[in-house]
């Protein structure tokens, strides 16, 4: 089975699952993790079908899974009505929902989607079967098996944000135990793993009974069903710590609203990688009210550069990383320049900037059908500047880590030139990075200075 995986790190770690899943297991074709979130994500993959149908032999299949073929995790069944561009493939398409856990393809409509509002208590916590995760992050970088794992400790959201996408595509909002989190993690470790990324749709949630709070709920979920309970993201951080001996756990996108005061002393750990991606959107107070996100500017400013200044165990100084949207429905030239300047002012190092889209290809977004909506001249402006600053911001970045010591996990090796990150994200290469201690093996940890920069 051929793979290819459009978006995030939810979409890897599924497509582990279905690639291992007794479903696919005899089956031949390719199997491809669509994304939605932006139309432009849509085309793409759209695209990768086009194309991909003049490739399959007869008898095989393109399995599509990802955003893009279900809702509420489940296969979508009008998919056809929704890219029609896709009618005249449906013989070569079989659609599949999220998870081959609870796997319905798009014939059997047997037991449609339970109704909202989310399930509570212990019936957030979700069992998946650890021996059916093993092999993807070795096929999709064709780098050892033993390097890097993507581990998903939560997944859907109840958090309606008014651009997205994703919360209509993914079921509510669940957790997997910390037990099971961390038995995986120390099973990985034992066949000679070296690095765990944490993974989630609404990740920092982890252990919380919903992902929003009293100010800000749906209409489709009634106001006993509410307990604003603080974050327990810690927690679980230091559970793993405790209970596996995995040298590196790295963090994947962060809800800025669940990082509190024991969140950033942990982050201190060496253990810990020192680069923190928030799923910041803006750092204007207006846009963000619009967004529908719990936190308004000042609080994501205050955490961010919190975060940044924090000074860590082993030393390294932290990098940040961020999702933002440019060009949401209402936004001023100031409230951009809000945006633009704290970027400039706190040093953003790696940055997942995107228009903001009003998805008119399938299924749409409330704040598509907005008034205010921006010109698409003024957030292909807006994108060029902030790119160019973002540019800017990571030489700045680099040449400040120039000789300081930093490790480096081997991923890639071809003679004697490798490629691979340092912990706070830099591209290091046998051209820049000068090995003090450790053989350039694949899987090995190295340390060393980055240097020609
Ligand atoms: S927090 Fe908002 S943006 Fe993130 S998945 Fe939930 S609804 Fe979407």
């Amino acid at each position: 089975m051929q793979i290819k995986v459009f978006g995030c790190k939810v979409n890897k770690y599924y497509t582990d699952k279905w690639i291992n899943s007794d479903y696919l297991r005899d089956k031949s074709g390719v199997f491809i993790a669509s994304c939605v979130v932006t139309d432009n994500a849509k085309r793409k993959w759209i695209k990768f079908v086009k194309d991909t149908s003049k490739e399959i032999s007869q008898g095989e299949k393109m399995y599509i899974s990802g955003c893009g073929a279900f809702k509420d995790g489940r296969a979508q069944e009008d998919f056809f009505e929704l890219y029609p561009e896709l009618e005249n493939y449906k013989g070569q398409i079989e659609v599949l929902g999220e998870d081959p856990q609870e796997h319905t393809t798009q014939n059997s409509s047997s037991n449609p989607p339970p109704n909202l509002p989310p399930i509570k208590g212990e019936e957030h916590e979700k069992k998946i079967d650890p021996s059916k995760l093993s092999s993807l992050t070795s096929k999709l970088k064709g780098s050892s098996m033993y390097t890097k794992k993507f581990v998903l400790i939560q997944g859907g959201c109840d958090s309606f944000c008014t651009f997205c996408l994703t919360v209509i595509k993914r079921w509510r909002h669940f957790y997997r135990s910390k037990e099971e989190i961390a038995a995986e993690i120390q099973e990985f470790v034992n066949r000679g793993g070296k690095e765990a990324v944490l993974t989630g749709v609404n990740l920092s949630a982890w252990g919380l009974k919903n992902t929003y709070d009293p100010k800000n709920f749906s209409p489709e979920i009634t106001t006993k069903d509410i307990q604003w309970e603080g974050s327990r993201f810690a927690e679980l951080l230091q559970y793993l710590l405790d209970n596996t001996t995995i040298g590196r756990l790295r963090i994947s996108s962060l809800g800025p609203e669940f990082i509190d005061e024991k969140c950033l002393e942990i982050f201190k750990n060496a253990r810990i990688y020192p680069h923190f991606h928030f799923s910041a959107q803006s750092w204007s107070s207006a846009v963000l009210a619009g967004m529908k996100r719990h936190y308004n500017g000042e609080y994501i400013r205050d955490i961010m550069l919190r975060t940044k200044n924090l000074v860590r165990e082993d030393g390294v100084d932290i990098s940040l990383g961020a999702d933002i949207i440019l060009g949401f429905p209402g936004e001023t030239q100031e409230n951009f320049m809000e945006t633009y300047n704290f970027i400039k002012k706190v040093g953003i190092q790696k940055l997942h900037a995107f228009p903001f889209s009003p998805h008119e290809m399938g299924e749409s977004v409330p704040a598509g059908k907005f008034s205010d909506q921006v010109s698409d001249k003024d957030k292909k402006d807006r994108m060029q500047r902030i790119t160019e600053l973002w540019d800017q911001m990571r030489a700045d970045f680099i040449a400040s880590q120039k000789w300081k010591t930093l490790q480096v996990l081997i991923e890639q090796v071809e003679w004697d030139s490798f490629k691979w990150w340092t912990q706070n994200y830099i591209e290091a290469t046998e051209k820049n990075f000068q090995v003090i201690s450790g053989s350039v093996k694949k899987n090995e940890v190295i340390t060393g200075r980055l240097h020609n920069r």
